[in-house]
């Protein structure tokens, strides 16, 4: 008997564009820093949460401009083929 595998598929909600710029992408898994009291959290690239907690290690591109949280990068490594350095 198979085990059941969540299939992400292409028309899973979170899925917008970010193919034209996530795809293949090098990550890094960081725990987020605030970089000033005025810029003190990110969005998830898929599902638009909050990342905010230096406590948690989440993703982020090498430039730290498009961030991924765990979930999310579950989901989707294997369809973006993203390789954590
Ligand atoms: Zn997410």
């Amino acid at each position: 008997m198979k085990g059941t595998i969540i299939m992400i598929n292409q028309n899973d909600w979170r899925l917008t564009n970010q193919r034209n710029y996530l795809f293949e992408k090098q990550l890094k898994h960081v725990y987020f820093q605030k970089h000033s009291e005025s810029w003190d959290h990110e969005h998830c690239e898929f599902c638009n949460e909050t990342i905010c907690d230096d406590k948690k290690m989440e993703y982020c591109t090498i430039d730290n401009y498009h961030w991924i949280c765990e979930n999310c990068f579950n989901d989707f490594k294997d369809m973006f083929k993203w390789t954590v350095v």
